[in-house]
């Protein structure tokens, strides 16, 4: 039984033991104990006290940094058994985890960087007797919580700026995948980084993710998962008062401008969405084509879809890998009926996948549905799975206004060779990421994160350690004569 990293201490879990499963076949990867309410709050208070010490609260930057180098290299050095342990928590093929676990080392290496040359400020100065200074402080205790779908990343994108910070962290990874969550812990523990900083604890949001945000001592929530748990959490944090970080669902827009290079937006699109097998908060998941485009895009895009392989995700072939569990398939395929219910037509895909080994996993063909408006239902609410719908538009007007019909804005695709036309679209679209003749591609020094429904704040980039910090205003007097104002 796999234990939890309880304040630099590995532990048996007090909660309800749980099982990981390869969702390629559904064979039993790991059981590992997960976190009870009271061992929360021993974590909680651990990490206060850690983070209270001075070695840690005032430790120069430059020696904060040095476990951030420390574990970017362990990582970086340990990628094959990263990407593979993460492709058995979670099914994504082996090509993509191996760029999450790049991703991870990157983020631990940038935010290293960052915090090294991090400056504060000497603020213009108003009065000549006073010499004023804006410091930036650690918040305390965080509390993280990530989703399923990219372990690795979102959760270092969450450790690495919080320890950049000064802070300690408290992480509870997703229920189906914290294998690799208990293994960067172990990263962490031989970069030398001090017990009680860091505490991955496992269970379920209900428990243990609830009992986490709502301890007295926890500074701040840095959520990444779906828009109504952030709403919940958002709740937590205004009762409390404590800031958040929300990096939630998403529906982008993806659109194919009447002079777009077919080839190039083709495959753009194609990857936008069923890579990850749609399992992405950013998947390009609604496709608009110019009219005078859309018949020729629709086929090629149905050719090429139907060309992609479907696989089992140790396979170097797979580009597609099985989605999460069961549970999530059934609700997929419930999406794909409720849209034929509103008079869609799946052109392809819209069923599981079987076959060559594929019977015990939970494959969903790539599906392409066409026929319907923005307002259906499919349109609408986040699907996370590889569903794409196609619509066609005649006026670039009307295509802002039907783009940005949705409660979420993470992000959105435009296909052109017109720049300047993408520019201005770029502007118009009320996300919080454009991509510009490429998608989904991702930059640790380019802030992420959502407009509308999809969040609030962002992650990454230079700014991304001061979201985990205070600022101190501190002023210094300067004049030797005593105040006036006090004598008679
Ligand atoms: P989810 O909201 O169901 O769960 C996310 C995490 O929250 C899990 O660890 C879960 O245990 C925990 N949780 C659930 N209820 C909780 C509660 N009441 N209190 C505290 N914690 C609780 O999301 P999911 O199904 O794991 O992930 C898929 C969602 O994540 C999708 O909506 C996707 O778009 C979103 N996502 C967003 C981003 C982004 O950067 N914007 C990235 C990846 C995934």
């Amino acid at each position: 039984m796999k234990k939890i990293f309880l304040a630099g201490e590995w532990v048996l879990g007090q909660g309800k033991p749980t099982v990981s499963y390869f969702p390629a076949d559904g064979t039993k990867n790991d059981e590992f104990s997960t976190a009870s309410v009271e061992q929360v709050d021993e974590a909680v208070r651990k990490a206060h006290q850690a983070w209270q010490q001075p070695e840690w609260r005032f430790s120069l930057p430059s020696q904060r940094a040095r476990v951030l180098w420390k574990v970017a290299e362990l990582i970086e050095a340990r990628v094959e058994e990263l990407a593979a342990l993460q492709t058995r928590d979670n099914g994504k093929p082996l090509s993509e985890t191996r760029g999450l676990v790049m991703s991870a080392a990157q983020t631990a290496r940038y935010m290293a960087s960052v915090l090294d040359t991090l400056d504060e400020e000497l603020t213009n100065q108003r009065a000549s007797d006073t010499l004023t200074l804006s410091v930036y402080e650690p918040l305390g205790v965080v509390a993280a919580i990530t989703p399923w779908n990219s372990p690795i990343a979102s959760e270092m994108q969450k450790i690495a700026p919080a320890l950049a910070g000064g802070n300690a962290i408290v992480l509870k990874p997703a229920e189906l995948t914290s294998l690799v969550a208990l293994r960067l812990a172990e990263l962490f523990e031989e970069a030398g980084l001090p017990k009680g900083l860091l505490s991955i604890l496992p269970g379920k949001g209900s428990v243990v993710g609830n009992a986490l945000v709502q301890h007295h001592l926890v500074r701040k929530i840095s959520f990444t998962g779906g828009t109504n748990t952030g709403k919940q959490l958002a709740h937590v944090a205004a009762e409390r008062l404590i800031s958040t970080s929300l990096e939630l669902g998403g529906k982008s827009p993806t659109v194919v401008l009447e002079d777009a290079d077919l080839e190039l937006a083709v495959n753009g699109v194609i990857y936008g969405i069923f890579s990850s097998a749609g399992q992405a908060c950013i998947a390009g998941s609604r496709l608009f084509v110019h009219q005078s485009r859309y018949d020729e895009f629709v086929a090629r895009l149905v050719e090429k879809t139907n060309r992609l392989r479907v696989g089992h995700p140790e396979d170097p072939a797979t580009q597609v890998g099985p989605l999460i569990d069961e549970n999530h398939l059934r609700g997929v395929d419930a999406y794909v009926q409720q849209a034929k219910a509103e008079g869609g037509q799946v052109v392809t895909g819209g069923h599981r996948v079987t076959g060559n080994g594929l019977d015990q996993g939970s494959y969903y063909a790539p599906t392409v549905i066409t026929g319907l408006s923005n307002s259906a239902t499919v349109c609408q609410e986040e699907i996370f799975g590889p569903v794409l719908v196609v619509m066609p538009f005649e006026s670039e007007q009307e295509l802002v206004s039907v783009a940005n019909q949705s409660v979420y804005g993470l992000a959105a695709g435009i296909w052109t060779e017109n720049y300047r036309k993408a520019w201005q679209l770029a502007r118009l679209l009320d996300v919080g990421t454009v991509w510009i003749n490429t998608y989904k591609k991702f930059s640790i020094s380019t802030p992420f994160g959502g407009f509308k429904q999809s969040g609030v704040g962002r992650e990454k980039g230079r700014h991304s350690i001061l979201s985990y910090m205070q600022q101190k205003s501190i002023y210094i007097g300067l004049d030797s004569t005593p105040n006036p104002w006090c004598e008679g």
